[in-house]
């Protein structure tokens, strides 16, 4: 499968992690570390109160950014909710939706996620869409029928034209957070698997166009063999995301691999 078709995307989500005092220094350090490389986009998904510090430290557009939720309803009365009309009114280019912890923490279901990717898109945004099995339904052999259904679920919300503006993240839950990474081999066996699914339902032209990123305990040791697999098209960081330097050996294993270096 070709990459040419499709971004290549290093995107940090910070989580809720660092203070608004703490963004700017943060921008500077990572600009002045960022490898020059065409062939990677960057991105940083922070707390919806980092957006505007962040989008005025960033200075030029060699860094995205954007946001790691987003309400399902476009106004009104829905008190403390971000909406995606909000979201693009501060230029996010991302959002990512169905994280594992907004499934496990606030209750988002693939009716959600889909109704979020879609608000998302509608604003003129790209949806990072998560999905990922948990330890136990590894251990069953439920890996690629659950990440089926995930990805199923979420694509019956996507109208059909609209499919390359959004970027599906595989996320093990096992391997977030917890230093644990799933090895190459079967992150790209998922993402392969993601691909097929998405082949199957709306064609080929439109699977090679999909970005799909790999994210759980990536870091700058193990980012250039994951990143070096056909169909991962990049990384979804948390931990590594927090500190420029790792962040930039991230990226710089893009270009490693690219032969950008
Ligand atoms: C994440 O939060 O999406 C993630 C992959 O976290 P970590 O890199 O810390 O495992």
């Amino acid at each position: 499968m070709n990459k040419k078709y499709r971004k290549t995307i290093i995107a940090g989500n910070w989580k809720m992690n660092l203070l608004p005092s703490e963004v700017k220094p943060f921008a500077d350090e990572l600009r002045a570390l960022l490898p020059k490389t065409k062939s990677c986009e960057v991105a940083l998904l922070v707390p919806f109160t980092h957006i505007s510090t962040l989008r005025r430290s960033l200075k030029d557009n060699r860094i995205s950014y954007g946001a790691q939720d987003v309400s399902v309803h476009d106004k009104g009365a829905f008190t403390g909710e971000v909406s995606a009309e909000m979201l693009a009114d501060l230029n996010a280019h991302y959002v990512t939706v169905g994280h594992s912890e907004c499934r496990q923490y606030h209750g988002d279901n693939d009716f959600i996620v889909g109704q979020k990717a879609l608000a998302v898109l509608e604003k003129g945004m790209s949806p990072i869409i998560c999905v990922g099995e948990s330890l136990e339904q590894r251990d069953r052999s439920l890996t690629m029928e659950y990440i089926s259904y995930q990805v199923l679920a979420a694509l019956s919300f996507i109208p059909e034209g609209k499919e390359r503006q959004i970027v599906i993240a595989y996320e093990p839950i096992w391997a977030i957070g917890t230093g644990k990474t799933a090895t190459p081999q079967e992150a790209q066996d998922v993402c392969e698997g993601i691909r097929s699914v998405i082949r199957e339902k709306r064609g080929a032209r439109v699977a090679r166009s999909v970005s799909i990123l790999y994210g759980g305990s990536m870091n700058p040791k193990n980012a250039k063999e994951l990143l070096s697999m056909p169909d991962i098209d990049g990384g979804l960081i948390g931990g590594a995301s927090l500190k420029p330097q790792d962040f930039a050996q991230i990226i710089s294993a893009v270009t490693e691999v690219t032969g950008e270096e």
